[in-house]
């Protein structure tokens, strides 16, 4: 794992334990070269989770894939990565435990529904993306009714 501040290839390992209720392990890493510490999470991935496209295909749900689409409507906003990973969490709890598959635009919806509770602009830029409004009219209506 490279260190996040020099970039030095090998960084060790100074405590490990289990987070999120057993789904993960949590490190706690320095560089031997510059002392920096940081964490990593490592977690299983719902590898048996199938995502139903909006053209009917089928495609593995990714976490990373999808934390970068969240990541993309947080730019610049004040949300931290535990409050994402909270998020995905609890989400991918609902969808793996419901059914195998999942359909991307219910995926779309209970995230834009947690990205409201959090921040106003990454929940718009979310939406504007994933919610592919109809039209002007409808983003401006939903934008109304934010600011009320
Ligand atoms: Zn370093």
């Amino acid at each position: 794992m490279y260190c996040p501040r020099c970039k030095a290839a090998d960084t060790s390992v100074v405590d490990s334990r289990l987070a999120e209720e057993g789904r993960a392990i949590r490190r706690r890493r320095e560089c031997p070269k510059c002392n920096h510490r940081f964490t990593t999470f490592e977690r299983q991935e719902l590898s048996n989770l199938i995502v139903i496209k909006r053209d009917g295909t089928r495609e593995p749900y990714s976490r990373t894939k999808l934390e970068r689409g969240i990541w993309l409507s947080c730019t610049k906003r004040p949300i931290t990565q535990e409050k994402i990973d909270r998020l995905l969490t609890k989400l991918e709890e609902k969808w793996g435990g419901n059914r195998r598959e999942v359909a991307s635009s219910t995926i779309g919806t209970d995230v834009m529904r947690e990205l409201k509770k959090l921040d106003t602009v990454a929940y718009i830029r979310f939406a504007s993306v994933h919610r592919e409004f109809k039209d002007v009219q409808e983003f401006k209506k939903e934008l109304g009714q934010l600011l009320k």
